[in-house]
């Protein structure tokens, strides 16, 4: 008992919060950065092109309305799904409904598939998406004396530091702070750091604090010099006036925290250390490092110090997911640190993995009931024009309407996202055949290199026994 609550204080301690950056998956959004939330009027009527949006005017109006239902914390241990054919736009949508929420709000994109991996428990990869979803936007009250230093007589030595300067170096740093000249009586400690990175008489340093503690000294904003505060070397900050106070504020994950904090895995012997040189990155997240982090999290919020800031969860191909997952899902919905889960499918009625009932989606019955459902529309020729468009404008890619007009009718034929991707080895062609913008030839040319999803089956189907089944 005794061990778990020291082990639990001392990692409480060490807690980095500071330098965490943040992981966001970002490749899988990158096709969606156009995406600038649902294009919504005050009224909640869907504008036709807005916020880089494009028709599906009934879904978006739907998801605006769950955002406000977010917004009056109404979504509580409910959840949306999305349904709909492939490529209409159900990310998209989903991103749309994070951005609504907020610029800095969490959006974590996977697919029901992912939690199938060899290594890692299916719930324990729920999990850590979940935290990736829940953001935490940290307030940090930055106090920075700005001084400059100056060459004090050695009676001024003496006065300010006690003569503990003397001792090492005739030029002593007495700071001349912005509002004039102000001696201030430091820690030996911070005259050596000072002293090491050779200030000299006029540099401008500063010196940052952190209630009451001096945290960090240098030369410049980049502080050579960093105190941990929570150690022996804990250094009282002067008295005196303080003259930058900065507010800084950052957005991080719970997942990020965890991956900030996890140990790299395994101890000291021989073995585990090859382990580590080959997987220099691979750390463990375990249960109890997140109840620490959670405790840690509560504390910064109950102190105010710490917002939390719900994210959104996009379970693509939620279908894919069984039994056991479910009832997690079922179970984390109810809790009080719960994302924004966003569950997307573009199946009827199959049958729920890990078991021999068919349900709609391939959804239990207990899990459908909490849900809000959209549906999404396939796309006409004109919608699917405006928004190859747009890519192609977010791409800078230039393409004549021609081009465009032979894009939509790919885009018709096979999926929106086969002619999107057709945009980037398109302009590459145009290049090569020493154009600056695309033309019709050039995506002809590309087209007859790639098979779409659709003609490569066909072709596999034709050719059935030419493959190995
Ligand atoms: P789904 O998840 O339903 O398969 P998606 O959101 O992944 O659809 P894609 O099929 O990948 O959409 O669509 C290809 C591209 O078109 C993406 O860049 C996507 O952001 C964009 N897109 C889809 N629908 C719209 C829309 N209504 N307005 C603007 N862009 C869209």
């Amino acid at each position: 008992h005794t061990e778990t609550e020291q082990t639990g204080r001392d990692n409480t301690k060490k807690m980095k919060i500071e330098e965490v950056q943040s992981t966001t998956k970002k490749q899988r959004i990158a096709t969606h950065t156009h995406i600038k939330g649902l294009g919504l009027e005050v009224t909640g009527k869907a504008i036709p092109l807005a916020a880089g949006f494009v028709g599906q005017v009934a879904a978006r109006e739907a998801g605006g309305l769950v955002v406000d239902m977010i917004r009056q914390k109404k979504m509580a241990g409910r959840a949306l799904l999305l349904a709909g054919p492939p490529g209409t736009g159900k990310t998209a949508l989903a991103l749309g409904i994070s951005q609504e929420l907020g610029t800095k709000v969490p959006f974590c994109p996977m697919v029901g598939s992912e939690v199938y991996s060899s290594e890692v428990k299916k719930t324990e990869v729920l999990m850590e998406n979940f935290r990736r979803a829940i953001g935490l936007r940290i307030k940090e009250n930055k106090e920075v004396y700005e001084g400059e230093v100056t060459e004090l007589s050695p009676e001024e030595t003496e006065s300010v530091t006690g003569g503990y300067g003397k001792a090492i170096s005739h030029v002593i740093i007495g700071l001349k702070t912005v509002k004039g000249t102000k001696q201030l009586k430091l820690d030996p400690t911070i005259y050596d750091a000072l002293i090491k990175e050779k200030v000299a008489v006029g540099d401008v340093i500063y010196i940052e604090s952190n209630s009451g503690a001096v945290k960090r000294v240098g030369r410049s904003d980049a502080f050579a010099t960093e105190f941990d505060l929570e150690a022996e070397e804990y250094v009282p900050l002067p008295k005196g006036e303080v003259h930058k106070k900065k507010e800084i504020v950052q957005d991080v994950t719970l997942h990020d925290l965890d991956a900030a904090n996890a140990r790299p895995q395994g101890g000291q012997d021989i073995l585990s250390l090859m382990g580590q040189m080959m997987k220099p990155r691979k750390t463990e997240i375990t249960d109890k490092l997140r109840q620490e982090i959670n405790k840690v999290v509560n504390r910064y919020i109950d102190e105010g110090v710490a917002e939390l800031v719900p994210g959104v969860l996009f379970i693509d191909e939620v279908h894919m997911l069984d039994m056991e997952c479910f009832s997690y899902l079922n179970r984390a919905l109810e809790s009080s640190l719960s994302p924004i889960v966003i569950f997307a499918t573009n199946r009827g009625i199959c049958t729920v993995r890990g078991t021999d009932m068919s349900s709609p989606h391939g959804i239990p019955v207990d899990l459908l009931d909490r849900l809000v459902i959209i549906r999404t529309e396939t796309y006409g020729p004109a919608e699917m024009i405006q928004i190859l468009a747009i890519r192609a404008q977010v791409e800078e890619i230039s393409i004549d309407e021609e081009s465009l007009a032979y894009l939509g009718e790919i885009g018709q034929q096979a999926s929106l996202r086969h002619a999107v991707q057709l945009l980037s080895p398109g302009s590459v062609v145009a290049k090569m055949n020493g154009r600056d913008g695309i033309c019709k030839a050039d995506l002809e040319e590309v087209n007859s290199l790639y098979l779409n999803a659709k003609s490569s089956a066909k072709l596999l189907q034709e050719q059935q026994d030419r493959y190995i089944s």
